[in-house]
């Protein structure tokens, strides 16, 4: 039999036919991110080098004998991973000490208990199938162990946070494309509620994935250098204690320099997405073409949504010019001047925004 929890261990002695085990932590811990894995455990384990080179820091992975060879294949990646959040975030907030992860016996899901995940046996395949959840359930250790929210009903800054890491990890390992198709797999038309009011089933989808939005469209509107900076002072100002929505808007307006009252009201205390029609027509005037682009916010949820749009013009000659509005107003009449004829015209090309864009039919 062995024993593994979310300390580390100071020493095994036996007594009689009990074993005895004497743990240390140095770190504050949530009661209920507390655990202890028992069972008759094959190990395995990494190593992790911390960005500075100064600790190395065991990964360890605790499974029941029958999955030893395909939890091998699929834990194979944590230490890509603790790689790439600790360059995002800041160092993984649990150095001195261990991540794992133990297989239990939970019919199908994960829990992110502080530097010791559990895993159900049905996660475990051999062929990767839940990376995003082992990515998502290390992120927590960051977004809910170390940086925890000041009530339960600010649970978007753990799920939220850890939904649209695994899109961050994913956009590390395969570019901007990978970070699409992961936040297209996080889209929905029809969120309910509120991320401010999440209800009394916190975990919900609104919750997960539009929290993961909120995060996205929070990155477009201030910009890639301004986001993740913001990641890592929140991370660095918040990690061993706790955090409010509030808390972490200021760290959003000290970062970028920007007010960001509009923003926070419509996505945080707001319901619903964008939903978007759009009209276009094109004039040539001399050697000019004008574009008119009007625009109709149609949403029942929320009376008016502010956001930067892109509209990308795609020319017979296969280039690309694109252009970023303010959108301020439920409607809006948008005008651009070419020199060439557009054939395409795509508003919001790189899906930055939670909105459904659809033609205006006439
Ligand atoms: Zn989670």
């Amino acid at each position: 039999m062995v024993s593994v929890s979310y300390v580390v261990l100071v020493d095994i002695t036996t007594n009689g036919n009990r074993r005895i085990y004497r743990l240390r932590t140095e770190y504050p811990i949530s009661t209920y991110l507390v655990a202890i894995y028992s069972s008759d455990y094959e190990y395995f384990s990494d190593e992790y080098i911390s960005l500075d080179g100064i600790d190395t820091m065991q990964v360890e992975y605790y499974v029941l004998p029958d999955k030893l060879e395909e939890a091998k294949i699929d834990f194979s990646t944590h230490i890509k991973m603790l790689e790439v959040f600790s360059k995002l975030f800041g160092e993984y907030p649990f150095i001195k000490e261990k991540y794992g992860v133990a297989e239990f016996l939970w019919y199908a899901g994960a829990m992110e208990h502080q530097t010791i995940t559990g895993v159900s046996s049905n996660m475990i395949s051999g062929k990767k199938l839940f990376e995003d959840t082992f990515v998502h359930e290390l992120a927590h250790q960051w977004w809910c162990n170390a940086v925890s929210p000041k009530s339960w009903n600010e649970i978007w800054l753990n799920e939220g946070f850890s939904a649209y890491s695994e899109a961050l990890y994913f956009e590390a390992q395969s570019g901007k494309k990978a970070l699409q198709s992961t936040m297209r797999s996080k889209y929905s038309d029809n969120f309910s509620g509120t991320l401010a009011e999440p209800g009394p089933f916190l975990f919900t989808r609104t919750v997960y994935d539009k929290g993961a939005w909120v995060l996205h469209m929070l990155r477009w509107e201030v910009d890639d250098s301004s986001f993740f900076k913001i990641l890592r002072t929140y991370y660095e100002t918040f990690k061993y204690s706790n955090a409010s929505t509030e808390d972490f808007k200021d760290v959003c307006e000290n970062v970028c320099g920007k007010n960001l009252d509009k923003f926070f009201k419509q996505w945080i205390d707001g319901k619903g997405e964008i939903k978007l029609k759009y009209k276009t027509a094109v004039v040539k005037s001399g050697e000019q073409y004008k574009i008119k682009i009007q625009l109709e916010q149609v949403q029942e949820d929320y009376e008016e949504y502010h956001f930067p749009l892109e509209i990308k013009l795609i020319f017979t000659d296969s280039t690309e010019k694109s252009f970023r509005y303010d959108i301020t107003s439920k409607d809006t009449l948008l005008e651009i001047s070419t020199d060439k004829f557009p054939e395409n015209i795509e508003l919001d090309p790189d899906n930055w925004l939670l909105a459904t864009i659809n033609l205006k039919e006439e």
